[in-house]
């Protein structure tokens, strides 16, 4: 799950390397380390801790001359983050160097092999038995490149995005992967390798994705391609159309207050093409009337806060398309033998497109014969090349780890597909599409209405910055929103959060409240006001403070309430796409307050490209 970048060209490599590792910063943050080629050898130079670290170290790379290299920020799987075990790793005459992001289940194995022929081990990663491994075959194969990555290929298991470099053959980076991510691109300078999009933007938009158990092959002015067998393949480039200041920070303090800004954009973007003639299109979903017509049930798989998209989901399709809806998490889905029907649809749900567990859950119903569609934000992802079909949340390039305009644009693709659904099964008529959209159409307004509120809930947020325990409650879609809500909280403030449904508390919950115990009430649902003031109600008379976030007609709350948050008037499926907007700020400034790393948290990677 870390960021991989390589270069190659006419121009300096370790400037460009911390440039493109300074956008994958969000995968892996743990150490960092680049390899460049010096005119005579491989030189390698890593160290614990941020990226800033390596740029101090190396003088902003002025200190590691060469034209030649490859960079690595890591989210340690196998040793702890230190010097020693940050990547490149290399062999030990340290003629190879290998950069590598995923984990090689059958390193134990490869390793004692390698110890029984002498070899030395100095980290405690998976990825050192790579370039061993590499070492051995080049000398068993006299030095055929192409021959000797294909071997290790045959050997290695598990997952992998490999960056390589070769002393005795320093024109040349080589890239290869298996189930983790890694694009190419062709700039005019040079080629260069990487994890993701936003490091090489700068440079070029003209992109190649290597598929699983593909090598690339990068001169200066040339890439080649080979698959597994070390045959050459032709493969055909993509323009990538994403806005490079979508990728820098823009003059927000943080990636994740930008991009919070960025919402009703994204709102508009995933919404608008799909809008035509007061009509839902949602061209790419391909699906037939009939096709619709016969969907059985619905899955929805994910993982964190597309989860939480999921939950919210539910309700939507079951509400109004009638379509029964099953929820899970992606690590649990795909071990627990799913029952797959051949006329469900498996719905998954991602925002890199690359997620580990979302990924296995993708092949496990196609596997099982089941029709597949992926909501995904990253062109050319694996999900999205690998589901039957796609349908894309285009919410740009997301940096802050913690997200909040890819949620949102995924709610809206749930939105259009459950109203879609809705009308082809004629669960609706034509007038409640109208108003449906029209409230729709209203939502990237709303939002900035919501955002600019944003110093009264900093107010709040300041209040709260010492917190030790936070609750979030709610029934129904308010329920989901609290689940979404608590998550951003915690990851970012490190505060102890959860969400309750709302009837739950009485069950065990309502023990843990205590004098000034915050809790977050969400309000949204009309029919369930009642209830729900009942549940604020029981916890207030226990010593919580309650911040309620609801409907602007809902006034009465203010009685019960100590804060009240009012959110504009929409359709009651749509409300998350608003009342998130004030949880996220919330956990935005409780945790800027705290002085913590908000676009960085620890012990999180934004892209989770291992289970
Ligand atoms: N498994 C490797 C390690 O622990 C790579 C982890 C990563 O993808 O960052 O060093």
């Amino acid at each position: 799950m870390c960021g991989i970048v390589g270069f190659i060209g006419r121009q300096q490599a370790a400037p460009i390397l911390l440039d493109g590792l300074s956008k994958l910063e969000y995968r892996g943050y743990d150490s960092a380390g680049m390899a460049v080629y010096d005119g005579q050898k491989i030189r390698v130079e890593k160290s614990t801790g941020r990226l800033k670290v390596l740029s101090e170290l190396t003088h902003d790379g002025s200190t590691m001359p060469g034209t030649v290299g490859i960079g690595h920020t890591r989210w340690a799987t196998h040793g702890e983050p230190s010097d020693r075990n940050a990547h490149p790793h290399c062999n030990t005459e340290k003629s190879i160097a290998v950069v590598h992001n995923g984990i090689i289940e059958n390193y134990m194995k490869l390793k004692k092999k390698l110890l029984d022929h002498g070899y030395e081990f100095i980290s405690d990663t998976d990825t050192e038995v790579v370039a061993q491994l590499l070492d051995y075959y080049y000398k068993k194969t006299n030095g055929d490149i192409i021959d000797t990555i294909t071997r290790v290929m045959h050997r290695v298991e598990g997952s992998y995005a490999l960056g390589i470099i070769f002393a005795e053959h320093p024109d040349h980076v080589y890239a290869l992967r298996k189930d983790a991510p890694l694009i190419v691109g062709k700039s005019k300078d040079g080629n260069l390798i990487a994890s993701d999009v936003p490091a090489i933007l700068k440079y070029t938009r003209d992109v190649y994705f290597i598929e699983n158990e593909e090598i690339a092959c990068l001169t200066e002015d040339d890439i080649r391609f080979y698959n597994i067998d070390g045959e050459p393949i032709e493969k055909t480039s993509r323009t990538i159309e994403w806005d490079i200041n979508a990728a820098e920070k823009g003059g927000y303090e943080y990636f994740m207050l930008k991009e919070m800004y960025e919402q009703p954009k994204t709102v508009r973007d995933t919404l608008n093409p799909r809008i035509k003639d007061g009509q839902i299109v949602i061209e790419e979903l391909g699906m037939s009337d009939e096709e619709i017509r016969a969907i059985e049930r619905i899955h929805i798989v994910a993982c964190g806060s597309a989860y939480h998209t999921g939950v919210t989901a539910k309700y939507i399709m079951e509400g109004l398309a009638r379509i029964p809806v099953e929820v899970d998490l992606a690590s649990e889905f795909r071990y627990r033998n799913p029952i797959l029907n051949k006329n469900d649809l498996v719905v998954i749900i991602s925002q890199s497109g690359e997620t580990a567990d979302s990924l296995a859950a993708l092949r496990e119903a196609k596997a099982k014969g089941v029709k597949t569609l992926g909501i995904i934000n990253v062109v050319g992802s694996s999900i999205a090349r690998e589901a039957d079909r796609v349908m894309y949340t285009w919410a740009g390039p997301e940096i802050a780890v913690a997200t909040t305009k890819a949620y949102t644009a995924q709610l809206i693709a749930h939105y259009l597909l459950a109203i879609h659904f809705a009308q082809v099964k004629g669960q609706v008529t034509d007038e409640e599409v109208a108003e449906m959209l029209t409230d729709l159409k209203a939502i990237p307004a709303q939002i900035e209405m919501l955002l600019a509120n944003k110093e009264h809930i900093q107010k709040i947020a300041n209040r709260y910055v010492g917190a030790r325990d936070v609750f979030f409650i709610g029934r129904g879609i308010d329920y989901a929103i609290g689940m979404e809500g608590s998550l951003k909280l915690k990851e970012i403030s490190y505060i102890h959060s959860e969400a309750y449904a709302a009837g739950e508390l009485k069950h065990g919950t309502i023990s843990l409240i205590e004098e000034g115990t915050l809790v977050a009430a969400l309000v949204t649902q009309k029919d369930l006001y009642k209830k729900t003031l009942s549940n604020i109600v029981e916890v207030r008379s226990r010593g919580a403070v309650v911040l309620a976030v609801t409907n602007e007609d809902n006034t009465e709350i203010e009685k019960n309430a100590d804060y009240v948050i009012y959110i504009p008037q929409t359709n009651k499926y749509f409300t998350n796409s608003l009342a998130i907007i004030p949880l996220q700020l919330f956990a935005y400034y409780v945790s800027v307050g705290r002085g913590c790393d908000v676009d960085k948290p620890r012990n999180l990677a934004k892209s989770v490209t291992v289970e």
